[in-house]
């Protein structure tokens, strides 16, 4: 077999922006990691501590890669063996806490975040970097017959440093999660190196720490229908996480299938076309924009409420913007854009 091509590489490093002293450059570099580019960007820190911590975040990412892709040769496909084998398997720390957040946050969605279902995932041919996928959707007794095992990261018992399940059709797949942990991970290293102020930015996923000095990092929030409906100012210590159906999908002569499935049918989402959550952390901010998505029109604000998520945009398959009263003031939406405020605790939409 063909060995897999590198999963990651530095691409640039250091990018000076304004400002004669050192602490006050930013030092920027980009890392490749489960097909998607993630900048980094520090603050407040000389040029060795950057690269020193630039350095050390290669390696992390580097890890996170191997351990946790989904169909690349590694130690999540070893796992995944396990399982379907009624086998136990050896995990890392950093998996065994992924699953843990995983189950939870299954648990908080009532099942529509769920990152067992890799098998109906690989069955529509999500198990690709190379989007647009061309075909008809997969035969519907074939999906059927998947979700029929329903498979849940509940299944999964911890014991220790091993995992199993009970249920040999747990196939998991952390791409609704994978991301904002590696980020939540990569900020945790970035403290202990001692940086206080830095920000990760995977492609408009996003989280923050410490405040850049005397301005607030800002972000565009992609429209579904094309360019950027809005921007939000992050606060230290928030990640801000968006969840779409616009850009990786299937497609055939009639219809589009975006990847992101849901798990009581298996069959893609609609309804809303994106999901933009703000939460204190990474992970959590991922997956429940993930589970937003498949809660719906009719769900996400109750959805959001369990997840105990104050701060909550969705934009609907016909354009109509959502968000709850507080995330009303934390979005600059485009001139012309009209925002439908819905209160999760009061009156459904
Ligand atoms: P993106 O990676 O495009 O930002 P998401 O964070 O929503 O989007 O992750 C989508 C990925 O999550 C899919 O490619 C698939 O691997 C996985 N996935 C799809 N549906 C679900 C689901 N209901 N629960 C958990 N993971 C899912
Ligand atoms: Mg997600």
């Amino acid at each position: 077999m063909k060995p897999a091509a590198p999963a990651l590489a530095v691409l640039t490093c250091l990018l000076a922006v304004a400002g004669c002293q050192s602490q006050s450059r930013v030092y920027q570099a980009q890392f490749f990691i489960f097909g998607t580019v993630l900048e980094v960007s520090i603050q407040g820190v000389d040029e060795g501590a950057a690269n020193a911590a630039f350095q050390e975040l290669q390696q992390d990412f580097q890890a996170m890669h191997r351990d946790w892709h989904a169909w690349e040769p590694g130690a999540l496909v070893r796992i995944n063996e396990a399982f379907a084998a009624d086998r136990t398997a050896l995990a890392d720390p950093s998996t065994v806490e992924l699953i843990r957040r995983s189950q939870a946050l299954e648990k908080a969605t009532e099942g529509r975040f769920n990152p067992a279902i890799g098998a109906v995932i690989r069955l529509w041919g999500f198990h690709t970097s190379d989007y647009p996928i061309e075909g008809p959707p997969p035969p519907p007794a074939a999906i059927r017959t998947l979700v029929d095992r329903q498979p849940s990261s509940l299944d999964i018992r911890i014991d220790g440093s091993t995992v199993s399940s009970s249920n040999p059709a747990v196939q998991l797949d952390f791409g609704g999660i994978a991301k904002g942990y590696a980020i939540d991970l990569a900020c945790a290293k970035l403290r202990a190196l001692g940086i206080r102020d830095a920000v990760i930015n995977a492609g408009g996923d996003l989280r923050a720490i410490g405040d850049h000095g005397d301005r607030p990092w800002r972000i565009g929030i992609r429209d579904p229908g094309g360019g950027v409906i809005g921007s939000i100012e992050t606060r230290p210590d928030e990640a801000v996480f968006t969840s779409g159906n616009y850009e990786r999908f299937r497609q055939d002569a009639t219809e589009r299938y975006p990847h992101i499935l849901d798990p009581r049918t298996g069959w893609p989402v609609s309804g809303l076309s994106s999901a933009t959550v703000i939460a204190g952390d990474g992970t959590r901010a991922d997956a429940s924009a993930t589970a937003l998505l498949v809660a719906g029109p009719n769900d996400w604000a109750r959805v959001a409420q369990s997840l105990g998520l104050s701060q909550v945009m969705v934009v609907g398959d016909d354009g109509t913007v959502y968000m709850t009263p507080e995330m009303s003031g934390r979005v600059e939406l485009r001139e012309g854009i009209e925002a439908i405020v819905v209160d999760p605790g009061g009156a459904q939409p």
